[in-house]
């Protein structure tokens, strides 16, 4: 019997396809690489389905990709032409909420979004926020590439919010890892091992989350500045007086031209950093004045936004406002993150890299974490622009890893990034390949993806 003969038997008919719709989603992220179309997609609704598949594939020797919403940026998500996706999204319980410790416990297909609907009735949320895709991401995705967002500056990203994890390892074995105990000091700390891990390591089938509670009050303002290097410089000082910030995100003037032309906003086109703070009245108060202070001394004014405009509204279309500014054009996109006062020279290495190869660079991000992004936009058909667009992304990579940073800040390595990952971690890759053969002696579990073997 063929590998799909075998799932059929394995699962009822709602449950596995090899129709080319299911496939042609299948093969894809969000990322701009190239889909490849797997054999076959497997909803898994338990945990046992998950262990009976990864035994059946384990036999069978068929990689599996592990997916959830596939909104991943690196391609993390793209499975092998001779593999499997097992699809989570279908496994979307809370197993169990605990309000008074402030922790829950999901199954990993639920999204972000409808996991803090169901929070909020007891005034907790799940801070660290996905961006422009927490409508879709799911739990386990979330956390397969510790994802983080513009509130993780004040709150941290995804993995300092994992505390016990259910898993299914590439041979099928079922492992519980962490507990309860929000501080622990007993042995290896596997929960954040296999957080961030991209599927390479094991199948996540239940997670129980820290939670945090809602903030009392928030408040939000925008700055302007006329270099984008200053804005960068009022981030660093803003963090070194310790500011209580809960989101500082930064937008460049070329971001706010984008913006303008897909929205019509009539935004200053000027570079901006967004501000979110979070607590009681005379605490917000006393922060943005202090934000206030800082940025003037560097240089900036508020900034006004038309009637009804929100800076979170205006952020969330940064990335689809760079993606049409120019028909035809595509992105290569980057996440790099660095010591926090490194960003003013990033900031400017991008530009002089765009100026000096006549290429439309866009920066902004979640800067009060040291985290960029830099999007190029290049004609895929046009090779020479392409190739140099490759190359400036690559050198700005290797700019953040001589200062210490690293090549993702949150989208993960997936297939985009491979080629530098030695660069930034040298000699203890061998130790990561070691590692993914005690969790995957067969290399099933999404093989290709972050290193080779
Ligand atoms: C518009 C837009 C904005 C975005 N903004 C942000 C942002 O601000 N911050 C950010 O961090 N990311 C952002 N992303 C990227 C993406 O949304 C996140 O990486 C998200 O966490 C992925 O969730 P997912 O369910 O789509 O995962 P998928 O894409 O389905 O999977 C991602 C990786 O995790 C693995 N995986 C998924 N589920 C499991 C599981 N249960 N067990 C083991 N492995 C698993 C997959 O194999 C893959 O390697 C954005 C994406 C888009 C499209």
């Amino acid at each position: 019997m063929s590998i799909i003969e075998k799932l059929s038997s394995l699962l009822p008919p709602d449950r596995m396809s090899t129709h080319a719709d299911h496939l042609a989603v299948a093969s894809r992220d969000e990322s701009t690489l190239e889909g490849v179309t797997p054999l076959a997609i497997v909803w898994a609704t338990s945990t046992d389905d998950v262990r009976n598949i990864v035994k059946l594939c384990l036999d069978e020797s068929t990689p599996i990709t592990t997916r959830g919403a596939g909104s991943a940026l690196e391609g993390s998500t793209i499975p092998l032409a001779n593999g499997i996706v097992i699809d989570l999204s279908r496994m979307t319980e809370v197993l169990a909420f605990w309000p008074d410790d402030l922790q829950v416990r999901v199954q990993p297909g639920i999204i972000y979004d409808n996991l803090n609907e169901y929070l909020k009735r007891e005034g907790l949320f799940f801070p660290p926020s996905p961006g422009g895709s927490g409508d879709v991401a799911t739990v386990g995705g979330m956390v397969s590439t510790n994802a983080s967002g513009i509130y993780s500056v004040k709150y941290g990203g995804t993995r300092d919010y994992v505390l016990q994890m259910e898993i299914v390892t590439g041979t099928g074995e079922l492992m519980k890892l962490g507990n309860r105990a929000v501080k622990r000091s007993s042995g290896y700390n596997l929960v954040d091992l296999v957080s961030g891990s991209e599927g390479t390591l094991a199948i996540i089938t239940a997670v129980t989350l820290r939670l945090a509670g809602l903030p009392e009050g928030r408040l939000q303002t925008a700055f302007k500045f006329s270099r984008e290097t200053d804005a960068a410089r009022a981030v660093s000082e803003m963090r070194k007086y310790g500011l209580d910030v809960a989101a500082i995100e930064f937008l460049d003037r070329r971001v706010m031209q984008a913006l303008n032309s897909l929205k019509g906003y009539g935004l200053e086109e000027v570079p901006a950093l967004f501000l979110e703070f979070h607590g009681p009245e005379q605490v917000l108060t006393s922060n943005s004045e202090l934000a206030e202070t800082i940025c003037r001394e560097m240089g900036g004014s508020e900034l006004t936004l038309g009637e009804g405009q929100r800076p979170w509204e205006i952020r969330h279309f940064v990335t689809d406002a760079v993606k049409y500014r120019k028909s035809g054009y595509a992105i290569i996109r980057n996440d790099v993150a660095f010591p926090i006062s490194s960003l003013p020279e990033i900031v400017d290495y991008c530009y002089r890299l765009g100026d000096e190869n006549d290429l439309l660079i866009h920066t902004f991000g979640h800067v009060g974490l040291g985290l960029l992004h830099a999007l190029i936009l290049a004609k895929r058909e046009d090779t020479r622009q392409w190739q140099r667009a490759t190359d400036v992304s690559d050198l700005i990579i290797r700019r953040t890893i001589e200062l210490d940073g690293t090549i993702s800040g949150e989208h993960g390595i997936g297939l985009g990034h491979k080629s530098l990952f030695e660069l930034e971690h040298g000699s203890s890759v061998e130790l990561m390949r070691k590692i993914k053969r005690q969790f995957d002696p067969r290399n099933i579990l999404n093989p290709g993806k972050i290193f080779d073997m």
